[in-house]
Parts: structure tokens; C-alpha cells; sequence
């Protein structure tokens, strides 16, 4: 069976683990945890990080830093990872959702900046509210989808003119760029993950960085169970999200091989795109003002195929071949059917169309000519 996305863990992984057990530091502090914050904050452009058990977690830290409370709102897109709106609703907060724009799946400014136009009044206390619902408006969270960043020049001016902070979820963008630059300083807090599919892995992980010490501060207050000092004393319900040296082991061994795994990442895609340029339907968004990760690839199938993507991904598991659907939006899932949201035009005719095929950093070329082979059966 080629599989989906696994991890190579065939560098110094093994080495760093050893070393955990030998010096007996596997728990939340340990050099390599300090190490792996500094590094991954520097490798995406700014000083400091907070390293923490999951991307999730990094989420929901990063918006009760930001001042998301009980009650309010949060603008995010439907299509998404059901995380991002998990975070917001662990706040006690609520999703409010925008669309997306086709050409990169992300967050649509011209929706964003709509939504809040035509849905929100400034109360006399300071405060953006939602006529609909009447509920306080307190954040944006823009997704970097499949690693591509948002246009992040025109969310960022939207978000100062109506007063909102950011908090980007940048989850599956380890290594992608923005019109050139790294992503640590595109919004107040970016959050990551380290899931065990993602480009770079800790076996679950997270972590939250951004340009501002004070917020980062914040967040590792939080995340280490709001301890003032080491006798016992609390200032705040705190959390515990900190991630372990064990995970850092890992996640150091990985990131001193991040340059290898998104070149691996970027040739899958060139090769998948060139593969299937003449067969129906379309590639995955490629905007050249990102730099993606392209986390995952695969095809969009027309929207008038005679297939449908399970279909295709049983015919693929026939050949041993393990080809998946992607997010069905959160808009349509149970817990969240029920909360405001704009149009979704683009999400709506997107999400049922797209099939994300093998692309583990480690797929070799012979294995992806057999995926080729098999997709362009499938569709032809
Ligand atoms: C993977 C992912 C997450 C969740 O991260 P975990 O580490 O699994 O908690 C959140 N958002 C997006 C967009 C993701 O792809």
C-alpha cells in the first residue's frame, strides 16, 4: 500500500530520543524543548516561540491571549480544518464564517471586509458587535489551507480598520512564505502543528509564534499552568499544554531536515500537476505571492464528472493506493450547523470535488508514477 502522508524519521530522530532517556529528561522542560522553540521561531522570522502538546492547543492558547472570551465571535473560514473552530468554541466563543477565494483556498478579503461592512456596528463602549446575533466580534482567524498563507497584506489592513487582532492558523505552513518573506510576523500569533501527518512531525505538537514578546509571554503563562513561582502559586485558571522534551527531540531532528522535506513536497506537486495538466478538472491552488508548503496534493475533479471522489479513492485503494477526501467544511458539521455565516459560494462547490493523493516526503519517484497511472485511469 502507498500511503497517504507518513513521516521520515530516519535522521537524528533516534539519536535525540536516546539522548532523552539517557539525560531522563522526557518530560515539559528539557533542552530540547528551549532549543526547538528558538529555532522554529527563527527559522519563520522572529525570536520566540511556545512550544505546546498539539496544534489545537496552540490555537486555543493563541486566541484567549488575544482576548477571545465567552460569548464573542470569531471570523474564520468554514473550509478548514474542524480544529480552528474547535479552539474558538473551547474559549466559550463562537465561529462566525467568510468564504474562501478560488484561487487559494484561503480566506476571501473581499468577504471578510464585507461581513464586517454590512454585519457589525461600533457600541459606545468600544466594542464591535454583530447585529445578527448581537454578540461581541473579537478576532480573525485566517487558515493557511494545504500551507498556502492568506493574502495577509489586505486581512492585516481590514483588521486595523475594524480594530481586530489575528490569529493566523498556520498549522500545516511549516517552511511556506508570503510574497517572499517568512510567516512568524504576518499576524499577531501564528499557530502550528506537528501532527503526525503534517510536513514536519513531533508525534503530536504544536506551537504558537509571532512578533510580539509580551503575547508570547502571555501564552507560556497560560500553557504552564499560570505559575508565578515554583511554591505552588497560580494567578489564573492555567492550562496544561506544554509540550514535551520527547516531542522537541523529535521536532529538532525533523527541522534541521525542513529544507529537504519542502523541496520533496514542492517536486510531488510539480510532478502530480504536469501528470495530470490534459485529464478534467483542476490542479490545487499554487498563487505565486505564496510560497506554499503544498502540504498535500491531488486534483479537483470537474464539477460535472461523471465520478465522484469516493469512487475514484476506491478505485485508487484497489491498486494499494490510499487516496482520501479532504475537510468537509465546518459550516455542515453538527456542532457548528447552527452558527452565523456568509455566503459560501466558493466552499460549497469546492469541497466535494477534491482528492488528496500520496505525498509523504519520502514517495518515490517509481511510487508516484504508479499513483499517476492509477489516478489517470481512473478519470479517463
Ligand atoms: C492539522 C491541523 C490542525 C490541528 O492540529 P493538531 O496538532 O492535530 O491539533 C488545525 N488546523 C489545521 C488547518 C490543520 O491542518
Amino acid at each position: 500500500m502507498i500511503p497517504l502522508a507518513v513521516p521520515d524519521l530516519s535522521g537524528d530522530e533516534a539519536a535525540n530520543l536516546q539522548t532523552c532517556i539517557d539525560t531522563t529528561f522526557v518530560s515539559s522542560v528539557g533542552p530540547f524543548v528551549t532549543r526547538f522553540e528558538s529555532e522554529f521561531a527563527i527559522r519563520h522570522g522572529v525570536e520566540t516561540g511556545v512550544a505546546t502538546g498539539a496544534g489545537t492547543l496552540a490555537l486555543h492558547a493563541g486566541l484567549m491571549v488575544l482576548g477571545v472570551d465567552r460569548d464573542d465571535l470569531v471570523l474564520v473560514p468554514s473550509f478548514t480544518f474542524i480544529a480552528s473552530v474547535n479552539a474558538i468554541a473551547h474559549c466559550g466563543a463562537h465561529p462566525w464564517f467568510v468564504d474562501i477565494e478560488p484561487e487559494s483556498w484561503t480566506m476571501c478579503p473581499i468577504a471578510l471586509e464585507r461581513a464586517l461592512a454590512a454585519g457589525t456596528m461600533r457600541a459606545p463602549n468600544g466594542d464591535l458587535i454583530h447585529h445578527e446575533t448581537g454578540r461581541r466580534v473579537s478576532a480573525i482567524l485566517p487558515v493557511y489551507t494545504l500551507g498556502t498563507p492568506a493574502k495577509m497584506s489586505a486581512i492585516r489592513e481590514i483588521a486595523s480598520t475594524y480594530r481586530l487582532p489575528m490569529l493566523a492558523d498556520a498549522a500545516a505552513a511549516v517552511g511556506a512564505t508570503y510574497e517572499g518573506h517568512p510567516l512568524g510576523g504576518l499576524a499577531e500569533l501564528s499557530a502550528f502543528s506537528f501532527n503526525g501527518n503534517k510536513t514536519l512531525t513531533t508525534g503530536g505538537g504544536g506551537m504558537l509564534i509571532g512578533p510580539e514578546k509580551d503575547l508570547l509571554a502571555k501564552a507560556r503563562h497560560l500553557t504552564t499552568t499560570a505559575r508565578v513561582s515554583s511554591d505552588y502559586e497560580h494567578d489564573r485558571v492555567g492550562y496544561n499544554y506544554r509540550m514535551t522534551n520527547v516531542q522537541a527531540a523529535l521536532g529538532c531532528a525533523q527541522l534541521a531536515r525542513l529544507d529537504g522535506f519542502l523541496l520533496a513536497k514542492r517536486v510531488i506537486r510539480t510532478r502530480y500537476d504536469a501528470a495530470f495538466a490534459d485529464l478534467e478538472g483542476a490542479a490545487f491552488p499554487d498563487p505565486d505571492w505564496a510560497g506554499s508548503g503544498c502540504w498535500f496534493s491531488g486534483r479537483v475533479l470537474a464539477a460535472d464528472s461523471r465520478r465522484d471522489v469516493r469512487t475514484v479513492c476506491r478505485q485508487l485503494a484497489d491498486c494499494g493506493i490510499e487516496a482520501r477526501s479532504f475537510w468537509k467544511p465546518v459550516h455542515l458539521q453538527i456542532p457548528y450547523a447552527q452558527c452565523p455565516r456568509e455566503a459560501l459560494p466558493v466552499t460549497e462547490s469546492l469541497w466535494w470535488r477534491v482528492v488528496t493523493l500520496p505525498c509523504s516526503v519520502g514517495l518515490t519517484e517509481r511510487d508516484q508514477a504508479r499513483v499517476i497511472d492509477a489516478v489517470r485511469s481512473a478519470l479517463s
